[in-house]
C-alpha cells in the first residue's frame, strides 16, 4: 500500500450512497478545520469549546437523525458517520452532540407533546438551547430502577414536586433543560413509576454544579442535577413514556451513534501510529519495517474495517426498522472494545511520544476509558447478550 493511499483494504465509501458521503466528506472536513486545531488546548485545560456549538447546529450534528423542527433529516448511516467524524477528534465532543441529539432531542421528539417539542427541539436544533439528561444517581449506576429521586404531585395545577440527585451528567453545567428520570405514584398505585421531567433552568431548587478532577473526558462538561423540591408544571411531564424503557430507548438510541462514533478514535489512532511508524527510523529501518509493528498495525487494520462492516450492516437495519436493542448492545460492546484495544496499541507504537498530549493518542486512550463505562457498561452489555443467547439472567 503506497504512503499515501487510503490505509484501508475495504473502502466504506464504496458502500454508500452519493448523499451519504458527501455527508462524511462534509463532517471529516468540518472536524479537521474547526475542532481539531483547540482540542488539545481544551482537552488540557479541562474546558469544552462552547464556540462551536452554534457550527454543530449549522451542521445538521444536533438531532440529526430526527424530522422536522429544524433538524436535519439524516439516515442512519449519514448519522453514524457523522459521530465517526466528531469522534476521531475527540470524544467528549461526539458526547455533546450525542446526549443532545439521541438522549434529549430524540425523547422530546418521539415522546413529547407538541407543545414541549415545539417549545425545545428548533431552538436545541441550532444549538441555542442545551440539555442534558438525568438517569445515574450517587446510588444508582448500573442498576438505574433502583433511582431514588421521586416526583410527588401537588396543588390544584397538578404540579410535581421533584426531591433527588443526579450524577455524572454530560452537559448539566451548561444546559438549560434537563430531562430527569424520577419515580413517581399515579393513579392511587403504591407501585412507582419512572417517567421523565423537563426540569428548567431557573427553576427553584434546581443547581447543577461541575464535577472537576476528570482524568478523561477532560473536553466535555459533567455535572450533577441536584433537586431540592423542584416545583416543575404537570405539562413538563413526557406523556408519551412511562417505566425505564422510557430511558432505555433512548440510551439505545445514543449506543448507536457511539457503536459508529468510536470508529473515528479507532481510525485516527491506527492512522497515527501507521504514519509514525512509516517515518520513526530504529536499527536503520522504519519501525513499519519491522513484522511486530506489522503485526500491531495489521490488528488494528482488520478490526477497525470489522467494526466498520458491522456498524454499516446494522445502519441499514436500523433504515429498515429492523435493529433490535441487542444488536445495538452488540455494536457498542463490541466497538468500544476494538478501539479502546486500539488506542492502547498505538499509544506503545509511539513510544514515549504516545503519552505527549500532541500525538493525540494517549487523550483517545483516556477518553474511552469512559466510553467503556458510559450508556452500559462493557459488563452489563456482556450479561444482556449472555442472557440472551443462554436464556439465562446473570445480573443479580
Ligand atoms: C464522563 C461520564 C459521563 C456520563 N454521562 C452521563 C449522562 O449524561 N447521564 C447519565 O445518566 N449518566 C451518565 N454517566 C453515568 C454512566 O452511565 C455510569 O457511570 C454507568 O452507568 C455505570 O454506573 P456506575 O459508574 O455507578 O458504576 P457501577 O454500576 O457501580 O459499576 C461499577 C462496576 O461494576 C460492574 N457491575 C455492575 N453491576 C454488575 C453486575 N450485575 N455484574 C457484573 N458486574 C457489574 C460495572 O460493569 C462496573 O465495571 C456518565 C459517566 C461518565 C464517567
Amino acid at each position: 500500500m503506497p504512503r499515501e493511499a487510503t490505509p484501508y483494504l475495504v473502502d466504506l465509501e464504496e458502500l454508500l450512497s452519493e448523499d451519504e458521503r458527501i455527508v462524511w466528506t462534509s463532517a471529516r472536513d468540518f472536524g479537521k478545520r474547526r475542532i481539531a486545531p483547540s482540542i488539545e488546548a481544551h482537552y488540557e485545560n479541562g474546558t469544552f469549546p462552547k464556540e462551536l456549538i452554534p457550527e454543530f447546529g449549522e451542521m445538521g450534528f444536533l438531532g440529526g437523525s430526527l424530522e422536522g423542527y429544524g433538524c436535519a433529516g439524516m439516515n442512519p448511516v449519514a448519522y453514524g458517520l457523522t459521530m465517526l467524524e466528531l469522534e476521531r477528534q475527540d470524544s467528549g465532543i461526539r458526547s455533546f452532540c450525542s446526549v443532545q441529539s439521541a438522549l434529549v432531542m430524540y425523547p422530546i421528539h418521539a415522546f413529547g407533546s407538541d407543545a414541549q417539542k415545539e417549545k425545545w427541539l428548533p431552538g436545541m436544533a441550532t444549538g441555542e438551547k442545551i440539555g442534558c439528561f438525568g438517569l445515574t444517581e450517587p446510588n444508582a449506576g448500573s442498576d438505574p430502577g433502583s433511582m431514588r429521586t421521586h416526583a410527588k404531585q401537588d396543588g390544584p395545577n397538578g404540579d410535581y414536586i421533584i426531591d433527588g440527585q443526579k450524577f455524572w451528567i454530560t452537559n448539566s453545567p451548561l444546559a438549560d433543560v434537563c430531562l430527569v428520570w424520577a419515580k413517581t405514584l399515579e393513579h392511587g398505585s403504591d407501585t412507582p413509576v419512572i417517567r421523565g421531567f423537563l426540569v428548567e433552568r431557573g427553576m427553584k431548587g434546581l443547581s447543577t454544579p461541575e464535577t472537576k478532577g476528570k482524568l478523561s473526558m477532560r473536553a466535555s462538561v459533567t455535572g450533577e442535577i441536584v433537586l431540592d423540591s423542584v416545583r416543575v408544571p404537570k405539562e413538563n411531564m413526557l406523556p408519551g413514556i412511562s417505566g425505564l424503557k422510557g430511558p432505555l430507548s433512548c440510551l439505545t438510541q445514543a449506543r448507536y451513534g457511539i457503536g459508529w462514533g468510536v470508529l473515528g478514535a479507532a481510525m485516527d489512532v491506527y492512522e497515527r501510529a501507521r504514519s509514525y511508524t512509516l517515518d520513526r527510523v530504529q536499527f536503520d529501518k522504519p519501525l513499519a519495517a519491522f513484522q511486530l509493528t506489522q503485526q500491531k498495525l495489521t490488528e488494528l487494520h482488520n478490526e477497525i474495517v470489522k467494526g466498520a462492516l458491522l456498524a454499516f450492516h446494522f445502519g441499514r437495519l436500523k433504515q429498515d426498522g429492523k435493529l433490535n436493542p441487542l444488536q445495538v448492545s452488540m455494536l457498542k460492546r463490541d466497538n468500544v472494545r476494538m478501539a479502546l484495544e486500539a488506542a492502547r496499541t498505538a499509544r506503545s507504537m509511539l513510544g514515549g511520544n504516545g503519552i505527549m498530549g500532541e500525538y493525540g493518542v494517549m487523550r483517545h486512550l483516556c477518553n474511552l476509558e469512559t466510553v467503556f463505562t458510559y450508556e452500559g457498561t462493557h459488563e452489563v452489555h456482556t450479561l444482556a447478550i449472555g442472557r440472551a443467547i443462554t436464556g439465562h439472567a446473570a445480573f443479580a
